[in-house]
């Protein structure tokens, strides 16, 4: 049986090996057993169900909770020539009952239900008269009532077991957690299922975490190694998240809003675009999540602190599906801390409730001030035991120091201490360097024993040293909103000399930029990046014409290894990774094409701009652009002030022009009032230095800015 999985993974999907434990998976499922699958997302859970789903006569019904996800994979299933179809809500009547027909008429591998739909007795009687191969429920863990994506509906999946007996059911699940699994085991009655435990480590996502200073200069710093990729920015309120997208915008990095503020329609319309489109940011609460099944999301950053671990992995773990670098980055502060603590201590809920969310809080708070691997301390939070440490983290690549910082932290309890536990971080750094200003000499601080014994540490190191002690819990802060810190019990030993600390060494903003290289920019080298784009922009557009979104049509993994190997014929190109039969016929002889550079299509003026834009957000210049869509430079500069005048890219985008340069021009056009000269007028000036079309571009980004 094996053998002939084997085949369909080749001939279906294209894949040369199954992955982990896909086929034992599979030998289970599809030798008539049940399953409980536990894998990270990523991990490559829908051929489990899928390929059984091939293997057995009759039909497949696989259970999903949202019908974007089910969306998604009938079109990849379509894609890949397998006849697969939701039942779902948006249908009319008359295509449900044409579904029910061709079901009938065994025309269907996989039926793609919601669980209310599935229980329904009219749905099961009808399923009943059919011959089942399997049930798949997919996101298992919705039958978890402790877990926030609780789904009543999923209670009722338990009877499956009675009703149809003899038919192998496999449940799949992203979460780790042993409640959660046993609970599945439990209400689904899957006393007898096989389990299959995956490692949950995400070896394809770099770990960065890096003290919050000036987060949206961090984030910009962080984004320009990223342009081009598409990623999640979470922040927690939905303000934040409206600002900071409209911020990023306007910054040159194309950035939609997401939170359940926003109406129904406009939220399902960013969320179809993030998927459609290369190289879009979702900012985010997060109320965005289950449900984006895009692989190729390149990174998550975090601007404020999730309040666990479970979440941070999470909300992370939406990074780097397709199994291609990926990073994970966040940036933490004092105030990240405070707020999060007065959430908490504001919430409802009982003192036992209160005390499982703090600990929650507390590792996550210690994964963000560790100085070990990262990956070991937050497999090690699942219960997993990385024996290693990654070598793919912030702690591991930048040899992270610690300090004795005993000494120092006891001058800052003290200084809290005498200053009488009301105040916050900022003053009593004051203190403790010897500042008098109004407030210090207003209180008369200057008189305080502490007062200038710490200047031997700069500002930026006492807020880190305070950030630690109140992240270890060795001072609390004041949670009725004022953010004076207090001394907390557990700091007595630290006071009475009693112990030591050894506290994170924070690197330097310059010196944490140098390490943010992106890992996904070194996918693809400088000489390869036309070919990469021209591949791209021929899936786009398939794409287009399928009405899926591009990863459908081929990931990117299979992109670039298309590039690697550069397939000379369509021999070569079926056995390319993700290559499947039905893909090789419909796509292989275009994509060909492009590989040996003969690709001439025709192309409107509409595609020609739209390849133009996603050409310089990605780094090209002018001539080389000129030279990817084969026109004239001159007609280069004129469409990209065109799209500068409209906002689809930014000056900074188009064109590379030293500062100064840049600066001389703009006072030109802006010497004088009212209306921007035009080109002719001030282009004598520079004509030296630069070509005339640069002139308009400049002209056409002032225009956009001012409105002029
Ligand atoms: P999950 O549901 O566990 O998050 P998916 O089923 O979406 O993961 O699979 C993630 C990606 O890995 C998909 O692009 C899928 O096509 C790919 N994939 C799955 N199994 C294999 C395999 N054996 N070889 C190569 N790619 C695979
Ligand atoms: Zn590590």
């Amino acid at each position: 049986m094996l053998d002939q999985a084997q085949r369909i993974l080749k001939d279906v999907f294209g894949y040369d090996a199954f992955r982990g434990n896909q086929g034992a998976i599979i030998e289970q499922v599809a030798g008539g057993g049940d399953a409980l699958v536990l894998m990270p997302t990523g991990g490559g859970k829908s051929l489990c169900y899928q390929v059984p789903a091939l293997l057995r006569d009759g039909l497949a019904v696989v259970v999903s909770p949202l019908i974007a996800l089910m969306d998604d994979q009938v079109a990849t299933l379509d894609e890949l020539g397998v006849a697969a179809v939701a039942l779902n809500s948006t249908l009319s009547a008359d295509e449900q009952r044409e579904i029910a027909e061709r079901i009938r008429r065994n025309e269907i591998k996989l039926l793609y239900l919601a669980p209310e739909r599935l229980v329904q007795p009219r749905m099961l009687a009808f399923l009943q008269r059919l011959q089942i191969a399997l049930f798949a429920i997919d996101e298992a863990h919705c039958v978890s009532q402790w877990g926030h994506d609780f789904r009543p509906e999923y209670l009722q999946l338990g009877q499956l077991a009675e009703l149809f007996p003899g038919v192998p059911r496999i449940a799949l699940t992203a979460t780790a957690d042993m409640r959660t699994r046993e609970e599945i085991v439990q209400r689904l009655h899957l006393e007898h299922a096989e389990r299959f435990l995956s490692s949950f480590d995400r070896p394809n996502i770099f770990y960065r975490i890096v003290p919050k200073e000036q987060p949206r200069k961090q984030l910009l710093g962080f984004l320009a190694e990223r342009r081009g990729d598409a990623g999640i920015v979470y922040c927690m309120s939905r303000k934040k998240v409206d600002d900071l997208a409209a911020f990023l915008t306007e910054q040159g990095f194309p950035a939609l809003p997401y939170h359940a503020g926003l109406p129904n329609e406009l939220r399902a319309y960013h969320q179809k675009r993030f998927l459609n489109e290369e190289g879009l940011i979702m900012v985010a609460t997060i109320a965005f999540g289950m449900g984006i099944d895009k692989p190729n999301v390149r990174f998550v950053a975090h601007l404020d602190l999730p309040k666990s671990l479970e979440a941070y992995y999470q909300e992370t773990g939406r990074a780097g599906r397709d199994g291609l670098p990926a990073d994970a980055w966040m940036a933490y502060g004092l105030q990240d801390v405070i707020f999060l603590k007065q959430m908490l201590n504001n919430s409802e809920g009982d003192e036992r409730h209160k005390r499982i969310e703090q600990h929650k809080l507390d590792a996550m708070l210690a994964l963000c001030e560790e100085t070990r691997c990262r990956r070991q301390v937050l497999l090690a939070y699942f219960d997993e035991d990385l024996p290693q440490p990654c070598g793919h983290c912030d702690n591991c690549v930048d040899d992270v120091q610690t300090w004795d910082a005993t000494e120092p932290a006891r001058q800052a309890l003290s200084a809290i201490y005498r200053s009488g536990q009301r105040y916050g971080v900022g003053h009593l750094v004051d203190i403790l360097l010897g500042r008098d200003n109004d407030k210090v000499l207003g209180l008369g601080h200057q008189h305080l024993s502490v007062f200038g014994v710490g200047k031997s540490l700069a500002e930026g190191d006492w807020r880190s040293l305070f950030r630690q002690l109140v992240a270890r819990g060795l001072v609390d802060v004041d949670l009725e909103g004022f953010g004076g810190l207090r001394l907390s019990d557990s700091c007595r030993p630290l006071l009475r000399g009693e112990v030591s600390l050894a506290l994170r060494r924070d690197l330097k903003p310059q010196q944490a930029a140098k390490g943010q290289k992106s890992a996904a920019s070194q996918l693809v080298r400088i000489e390869e990046r036309d070919t990469w784009e021209a591949l791209r922009a021929l899936r786009r557009r398939l794409a287009e014409e399928h009405g899926v979104p591009p990863y459908v049509i081929f990931p990117d993994a299979t992109l670039l290894e298309m590039l690697r190997s550069q397939p000379a014929s369509l021999a070569d190109m079926a056995r390319v990774s993700g290559v499947g039969a039905r893909k090789l016929e419909r796509y292989g002889a275009a994509f060909l094409e492009v590989l040996q550079g003969t690709s001439e299509p025709a192309r409107s003026p509409i595609d020609l701009r739209h390849e133009l834009v996603t050409l310089a957000r990605a780094g090209m210049t002018p001539a080389q652009i000129a030279r990817q869509l084969d026109c004239s430079e001159k007609n280069v500069y004129a469409l990209l002030a065109e799209a500068i005048g409209q906002q689809q890219l930014s000056l900074e985008q188009a064109l590379d022009l030293p500062e100064d340069l840049l600066g001389e021009i703009q006072e030109a056009f802006l010497d004088g009032e009212g209306e921007l000269p035009p080109v002719a007028e001030i282009a004598p000036q520079f004509a030296t230095r630069v070509p005339e079309a640069v002139l308009y571009c400049v002209r056409a980004a002032l225009q956009a800015e001012f409105e002029l």
